[in-house]
C-alpha cells in the first residue's frame, strides 16, 4: 500500500474543509509579546496566564536544579527517578490544594489518562460535562467504563443519568474552568449531586490552578468548598508555566494511583529543572496576589471591549475569552487578519470545538500592559469593520 498516497487524500480533505492544522513558529522568550516571522506580536493565546514563563526567580530555580541534579531523571519514579525535589513538589501541591497528598505525572494529559483509567473499570460509570477536556474523555474510554455525557452545565441531565444507571462505581468529572469557553463549572451544586447519588467527584482544575480563589488555589477555593471533591487534578503547564500534571487527594487515593496508574508507573519522572521551577512558581502564586489582580483587571477591560464591539464571547467569565466565528474557514481568515494586525490568537476548529462553534480563543495574561490590551482591542475593532463578525446571540 502507498501509505503517503492514502494519507495525502485525507489531508487534502482536511484542507478542503478548512480543518488542516499548521503551527506558527515563535522566536525568543515567551512574554506578553512574541516574535513571529521576525515581527513582534501581542501574544493573546498562551496559557501562561500569570506571565511566570519569563519570571526571573523561576528561571534561576531551574538553572540551579540543573547544576545540582543534572539534566534528566532517567527512570520512572518507581525505579530510580524519584528525588527529594519530586517529593517536595508533591508536598507543596498538597498543601496548596488543601489535600493530604498529591502525585506528579509527566503531563496533565497523562494525569487524567492514568487516574481515570486506574479508578474506573468495565462495570463502572463515568459521567462527564459535554465540554470536558479530551484527556478526560480519553481516560474514560481507556478505562472501559460506560461513558455518558450531559449537556454543558445541565445538572438536571446529570441527575437523570445518575438516576437511571446502576453501576458499581459512579464518577462525575468536570473541568473547573472550561478550556475553550472560559466559563466556570457550578461546583457547589455538583458536590451536592455527588453526595445525593453516592458518586465520586473529580475536578480538572487545569485552567483554574493559580487563577481562581483569593490565593489562586482553584475552583474549590473560589466557591469556598472544603470537602466533597474526591479527586483534584491540575496541570503545571498553564498558570504555573511549566510542564507536568498532578492528582491531589487523600493519602489512600494517592497510594492507589501510585500503584495502579499506568501513565505514572511506565513513564519517566519529570526532570529536576522543571520540578524546581514549579516549586518556585507555587511559592510566587501564593505570595503575589497582585499578579491575579492585574490579570483580572486585563480580563475585565478586554472582555467589555469585545462586548462593546458586539462580538459573541459566549458565557466567558475568566481569562479565557472565546470569540465565536461562523465557520472554520472564516475563523482561519480572522486569525490571519489578527496576525497581520499584530495579534497572535489562533482559530479553534473541530474536533476541538463543534463545527458551528469555531472560534478565536483569546487568553489574557497578567503581564499584558494597558498598551498591549489597547492594541489588541484595536485589532479586533478592525476585524469587525472588515466584516469578520458573527454574533449568534
Ligand atoms: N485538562 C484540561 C482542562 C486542559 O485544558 C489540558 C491542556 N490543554 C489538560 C488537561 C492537559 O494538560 P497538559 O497540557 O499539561 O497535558
Amino acid at each position: 500500500m502507498d501509505l503517503d498516497l492514502v494519507l495525502e487524500k485525507e489531508l487534502a480533505e482536511l484542507k478542503r474543509q478548512g480543518l488542516f492544522r499548521e503551527m506558527k513558529r515563535l522566536e525568543g522568550m515567551q512574554g506578553p509579546t512574541v516574535v513571529i516571522d521576525g515581527k513582534e506580536t501581542i501574544l493573546l493565546s498562551s496559557n501562561n496566564y500569570l506571565g511566570l514563563a519569563s519570571h526571573s526567580e523561576i528561571i534561576k530555580a531551574q538553572i540551579q536544579a540543573v547544576e545540582e541534579f543534572g539534566a534528566g531523571s532517567c527512570a520512572s519514579r518507581l525505579i530510580s527517578g524519584n528525588t527529594t525535589l519530586c517529593e517536595n513538589l508533591e508536598k507543596k501541591i498538597a498543601d496548596f490544594k488543601g489535600t493530604e497528598s498529591a502525585i506528579l505525572f509527566p503531563t496533565g494529559y497523562m494525569a487524567n489518562l492514568g487516574a481515570i483509567s486506574a479508578l474506573a473499570g468495565e462495570r463502572d460509570l463515568i459521567v462527564c460535562d459535554k465540554l470536558n477536556h479530551a484527556s478526560i474523555i480519553d481516560g474514560a474510554r481507556l478505562s472501559g467504563a460506560t461513558l455518558r455525557t450531559y449537556p454543558h452545565k445541565n445538572l438536571g441531565r446529570l441527575e437523570d443519568v445518575l438516576k437511571k444507571t446502576v453501576c458499581k462505581r459512579r464518577i462525575i468529572i468536570t473541568d473547573g474552568i472550561f478550556s475553550m469557553d472560559g466559563d466556570i463549572t457550578p461546583l457547589p451544586e455538583i458536590v451536592m449531586i455527588a453526595e445525593k447519588y453516592d458518586a465520586i467527584l473529580m475536578l480538572d482544575d487545569a485552567h483554574a490552578t493559580g487563577i481562581l480563589g483569593k490565593s489562586g488555589r482553584g475552583t474549590c477555593e473560589h466557591f469556598g468548598i472544603h470537602k466533597g471533591v474526591d479527586i483534584q487534578m491540575g496541570t503545571l503547564s498553564k498558570a504555573l508555566a511549566n510542564l507536568g500534571g498532578f492528582i491531589a487527594g487523600s493519602t489512600t487515593l494517592i497510594d492507589y494511583i501510585r500503584n495502579k496508574a499506568r501513565s505514572f508507573i511506565y513513564s519517566t519522572a519529570l526532570p529536576p529543572a522543571i520540578v524546581n521551577g514549579c516549586i518556585k512558581a507555587i511559592e510566587i502564586v501564593e505570595r503575589d496576589a497582585g499578579l491575579r489582580e492585574r490579570l483580572w483587571s486585563n480580563v475585565k477591560k478586554f472582555r467589555s471591549a469585545l462586548q462593546r464591539l458586539d462580538f459573541n464571547i459566549m458565557d466567558s467569565e475568566t481569562q479565557i475569552i472565546p470569540v465565536c466565528m461562523e465557520d472554520a474557514s472564516l475563523t482561519i481568515k480572522a486569525s490571519e487578519f489578527l496576525l497581520k494586525n499584530g495579534v497572535f490568537a489562533p482559530g479553534i476548529r473541530p474536533p476541538t470545538v463543534p463545527k458551528a462553534k469555531c472560534r478565536i480563543r483569546t487568553s489574557l495574561m497578567a503581564i499584558h500592559t494597558d498598551e498591549h490590551i489597547d492594541k489588541a482591542i484595536e485589532a479586533f475593532r478592525r476585524l469587525r469593520n472588515e466584516g469578520f463578525f458573527y454574533n449568534r446571540n
